[in-house]
């Protein structure tokens, strides 16, 4: 677990106990702080009082004069006096004297009222991340690289992770990816920390300065948390301008938009423009196909030279790179024919560089639409032989493919999708669910979808 004596005898708010809400809850428990925690979840409050969770220094009753009347748990009481736990919805308590409310990304900053409660009080929101880098004083000589973006940022998270762990550097990996950051056991002196990060995590992150920070991309998302798609911009521009002078920016720069997220850079920070980084041959690199695969290796390859890595340990990394479960993910070969599990792609732009990626595709696609287009796809519709529809979306997109002259099944399910596509493809095809929808019309999210699908694929 990664802890600080900077945290100690400070106040905090945590809100939400989910995954991350609870390691944060240890770590600043275990660095000695005292915290009032909350979910709204009644079985999560209770799983944070859990007995394993007893002993380890947790607890303490001194804040007992600020308990709300109807505190529904008492504080837990602390066999080694460090630390002070105790449960309140920050919503309900006078938060003057805290030192920071902590909440998941997860809540919407546009719209919880927790925002202005906590701005009555002049406490600031903050996350797991920003925890994170007020700790770095504390760990052994380090480095961190942060990486944000529309599309492709658990990619490159997780390809330059994996190519600094074979060339032999300590390394870990989260934020958006991975178990919680805070959870983890501190890298030894060398090491390096690859982070995820979503926009909603850089808003609640203020003096990151990543080593290295990373665009993979910029195009129009999660335009309800934000003002536009400036605000948008702009949350990610803040990754940048948290950096300090001597540290380095990878960029993707292929638009003006991500261009403009060095505007608010401080002087001197080096820049790579990741679209005219060189890179060997992407044929050598299996679980790496497609177009939108080689703009990740670009902004992974730039880091790494960078941070000084070789080439020959890079292009080892490259070659032997496992690939991310239901991200273009190859999960089987039956007689020639290859299945390709990309339910990650859960929109149109994102299903576009995997038709791109093979030249003879049996496609499974639909669930619920985001756009009543498949317009981002056109462009790659002579790579498919066939289209499989299944979901909400499946009548619209079978209308959509044969218009194109596109011959099409509507499946309905994904099951039958599977069995019919596994029945036209012949050896050196591709049967690939790509769905450019989300998932909830038939399954709990896109990891279920695409378990079912290598189900399927197993049952043939
Ligand atoms: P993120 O973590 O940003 O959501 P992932 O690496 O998990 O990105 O990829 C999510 C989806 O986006 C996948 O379906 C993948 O095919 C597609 N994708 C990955 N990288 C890119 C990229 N650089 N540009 C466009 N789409 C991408």
């Amino acid at each position: 677990m990664i802890t600080s004596p900077a945290f100690a005898g400070k106040r905090y708010a945590v809100l939400g106990l989910a995954r991350s809400g609870v390691a944060t809850v240890e770590a600043l428990l275990a660095s000695g702080a005292r915290v009032t925690a909350w979910d709204a979840d009644e079985a999560k409050r209770n799983a944070l009082q859990a007995p394993s969770l007893q002993g380890r220094g947790w607890g303490g009753a001194s804040l007992e004069d600020e308990r709300p009347d109807e505190l529904p748990h008492p504080p837990t009481p602390s066999p080694e006096g460090k630390g002070e736990l105790l449960f309140a919805d920050p919503m309900e308590i006078d938060l003057a004297g805290y030192d920071a409310v902590i909440v998941s990304p997860g809540v919407p900053l546009n719209r919880h009222p927790i925002v202005a409660h906590a701005h009555k009080a002049r406490v600031p929101i903050i996350g797991d991340i920003e925890l994170f880098a007020q700790a770095r004083g504390d760990l052994p000589a380090h480095r961190v690289i942060g990486i944000t973006g529309t599309n492709g940022k658990s990619t490159t998270t997780a390809l330059l992770h994996h190519i600094l762990e074979t060339a032999g550097i300590p390394t870990l990996m989260g934020g958006n990816i991975g178990l919680p950051i805070l959870s983890r056991d501190p890298l030894s002196e060398g090491g390096v920390y690859v982070l995820e990060l979503s926009s909603y995590q850089i808003d609640l992150t203020c003096t990151l300065d990543c080593d290295v920070a990373v665009l993979t991309n910029i195009t129009p998302d999660h335009l309800d948390r934000y003002d536009g798609f400036e605000g948008y911009a702009a949350s990610k521009a803040r990754l940048f301008a948290m950096q300090s002078e001597g540290h380095a920016a990878v960029v993707d720069a292929w638009s003006e938009a991500e261009y403009a997220v060095l505007d608010d850079a401080p002087d001197g920070l080096g820049f790579m423009l990741s679209d005219e980084v060189a890179i060997g041959d992407q044929a050598n690199w299996p679980a790496l196909q497609g177009p939108h695969n080689a703009q990740n290796v670009r902004c992974a390859v730039a880091t790494c030279r960078i941070l000084g890595l070789e080439e020959e340990a890079i292009e080892q990394g490259l070659r032997t790179y496992p690939g991310l479960p239901h991200r273009m993910e190859r999960v089987a070969e039956k007689d020639g024919v290859l299945f390709v599990n990309d339910s990650k792609a859960t929109n149109a732009t994102a299903t576009a560089p995997a038709l791109a990626a093979y030249p003879l595709i049996h496609w499974i696609l639909g669930g619920v639409p985001k756009t009543d287009d498949l317009d981002d796809c056109a462009p790659h519709f002579d790579h498919v032989l066939k289209g499989y529809t299944i979901g909400d979306a499946g009548p619209m997109f079978a209308r959509i493919l044969k218009e194109a002259g596109k011959p099409v099944e509507e499946s309905g399910t994904l099951e039958a999708a599977v069995r019919a596509a596994a029945a036209h493809a012949k050896p050196g095809e591709v049967v690939m669910l790509s769905p450019a929808c989300a998932s909830f019309d038939q399954f709990s999210d896109y990891e279920a979808r695409g378990r079912a699908f290598r189900d399927a694929v197993a049952g043939l």
